[in-house]
């Protein structure tokens, strides 16, 4: 019934002359497709706040939405006074929705943690098995004294174990963007809650005698914060040692993970590395392109869900850095233009 209503109802609207706006209606009308077509080069933080004076706001334009206005004139709003969908969201708006409301984001991550509990079973039992890619090469072919070492598990944990979209939310609500500031006073308030599943993979790795490292990006100055988030979630022993590898608590310690988890594998075998972010598995060298990433994931194609477990984070990370060249201090309007650039409609 709707298939033919619908046709009926369009048709009845493109010859009912109440319906069409006057020709000067259709001059003054902010709204209209062509005041929505602009040069991306112009986009500025206004109109990407959507404020008040559409007149003024240069607004987004690129090939693709042209396109996508160009369709949206030829369907409803050339025939009636239907309007044009006008997006003048944060960018994190959706990831941070599917994150903090989704039922998928829930499953993914249930989903992700309950294969990290398969796995670990058999990486105990299996000798030769490391998930660092150094150790694995020592441990491969030949017996090495390294298989009786004891076995250890490395978790990221930003959005592998604490999710910070609270933070993210914040941002969004203020209309801005990530600074070092903001962020240290998110970590310092200690009141990220646990990414699904991890509190029952953590508890199963308990069970199996199996050690919890944290190799984390976090600053170290910022370690104190991070345990007292972990232990008042139950993550971690009041009491425990140390487990938390901090970014710069050594020298030797940069963003790059890999001699952190050299660190760990002299005295354990590492069974799993669990993290949202490729450079929590292997690592992506100088500011490698998206391409020269996603090059990198293919290259280890069996790693993944075997010896590594990878939670979603689709709010940022490495992936997004890449695609504004990891120019971290550029305008907004500069990574944003880089995005657009970046979108692959064909
Ligand atoms: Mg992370």
């Amino acid at each position: 019934m709707q298939r033919v209503l619908f046709p009926l109802l369009m048709i009845g609207l493109t010859f009912l002359p109440a319906c069409e706006p006057s020709e000067t209606a259709k001059k003054t009308d902010d709204t209209s497709i062509e005041s929505r077509v602009i040069d991306p080069v112009t986009i500025t933080k206004t109109a990407y706040k959507g404020e008040a004076d559409t007149k003024t706001q240069p607004t987004v334009d690129d090939e693709k939405a042209n396109a996508a206005i160009a369709e949206s004139q030829t369907t409803a709003s050339k025939s009636a006074s239907i309007k044009p969908a006008y997006r003048k969201a944060h960018e994190d708006l959706d990831a941070t929705l599917w994150m903090q409301t989704s039922a998928e984001y829930y499953a993914t991550c249930r989903q992700a943690y309950r294969l990290a509990e398969k796995q670990l079973a058999t990486a105990i039992d299996t000798p030769t098995w490391s998930a660092d890619l150094v150790q694995q090469a020592e441990l491969s072919g030949h017996q090495s004294d390294k298989n009786d070492l004891p076995t250890a598990v490395i978790l990221d944990i930003d959005e592998t174990v604490l999710d910070n979209s609270p933070y993210q939310a914040r941002r969004i609500r203020e209309d801005g963007s990530f600074t070092p500031e903001t962020w240290k006073t998110w970590v310092e308030e200690a009141t990220a809650s646990p990414v699904p599943g991890v509190k029952e993979f953590l508890q199963v790795a308990k069970d199996s005698g199996v050690e919890v490292f944290f190799v984390t990006n976090r600053e170290n100055a910022v370690e104190h914060a991070t345990r007292r988030n972990l232990e008042e979630l139950g993550l971690i022993e009041p009491d425990a040692v140390d487990r938390i590898l901090s970014k710069r608590e050594r020298d030797e310690w940069t963003s790059d993970k890999t001699t952190r988890r050299a660190h760990i594998a002299k005295r354990y075998r590492i069974l799993l590395l669990i993290g949202d972010d490729l450079n929590d598995f292997v690592s992506i060298g100088e500011k490698p392109s998206s391409q020269a990433r996603h090059d990198l994931a293919v290259e280890h194609a069996d790693m993944w869900g075997t010896q590594w477990i990878q939670l979603p984070n689709a709010n940022y990370g490495g992936w997004e850095r890449s695609v504004y060249d990891w120019d971290d201090s550029a305008e907004d309007t500069v990574k944003l233009k880089k995005k657009y650039g970046a979108l692959q409609a064909e």
